[in-house]
């Protein structure tokens, strides 16, 4: 897989605004917010997207919903609600090509997306 954005975070060679880190993931802020809260959940494993996902990540995968679940628990968004976003190749408008799911949140978001 190539190097990205997502990979120099995780190795700690450019800042993030990081709210969640564990062995198999990190959770952090998105730097151009969509919402008043928009946190982006990453495995530190490197896959590309959805469709790079193999039989033996399932683990990981509930890992990661688990780990949206707590991250908005944390920052409060449970009560009212949330979206989790995961776009995938370049119809679904992915720009960065390590698997991240969006976690938004903190107003009423709209339906269906652009
Ligand atoms: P996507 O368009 O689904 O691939 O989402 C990529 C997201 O990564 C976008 O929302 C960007 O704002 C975000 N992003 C890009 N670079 C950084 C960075 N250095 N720190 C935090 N978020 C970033």
């Amino acid at each position: 897989m190539a190097e990205t954005i997502f990979s120099k975070i995780i190795r700690k060679e450019i800042p993030a605004n990081v709210v969640h880190e564990d062995e198999h993931c990190l959770a952090f802020h998105d730097v151009s917010p969509q919402a008043p809260t928009h946190v982006l959940v990453i495995p530190k494993k490197p896959i590309v997207n959805v469709e790079d996902i193999a039989p033996e990540d399932a683990e990981l995968v509930g890992h990661l919903w688990l780990t949206i679940q707590k991250v908005a628990r944390q920052l409060g968004l449970a009560e009212d609600g949330y979206r989790v976003v995961v776009n995938c190749g370049k119809n679904g408008g992915q720009s960065v090509d390590h698997l991240h799911y969006h976690i938004l949140g903190g107003r009423a978001l709209s339906w269906p997306p652009g």
